[in-house]
């Protein structure tokens, strides 16, 4: 490595301390998103696009954050 270089490499080491070279690959990977699925609600009848771990196992009787806010207790 040159001295040049060296002196690169110490400087953006002090900006960043993760940074290890060229070859140190320090960015994490974006989170994926979670898959979604369009779902019925079963109160009003509008489709929703609903994280899947949201979906309950029963699709008949799934309720849109819209309705459930609106009528928290609907003897479900
Ligand atoms: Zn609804």
């Amino acid at each position: 490595m040159g001295r040049k270089d060296r002196e690169r490499f110490l400087r953006m080491k002090q900006q960043d301390p993760d940074y290890s070279g060229f070859r140190g690959i320090t960015a994490t990977p974006a989170k994926p998103a979670e898959a979604t699925e369009s779902v019925t609600c079963s109160v009003c009848r509008r489709k929703r696009n609903v994280p899947v771990s949201s979906i309950p196992v029963d699709r008949e009787r799934f309720v849109c954050l819209q309705c459930q806010e609106r009528q928290p207790a609907a003897g479900i």
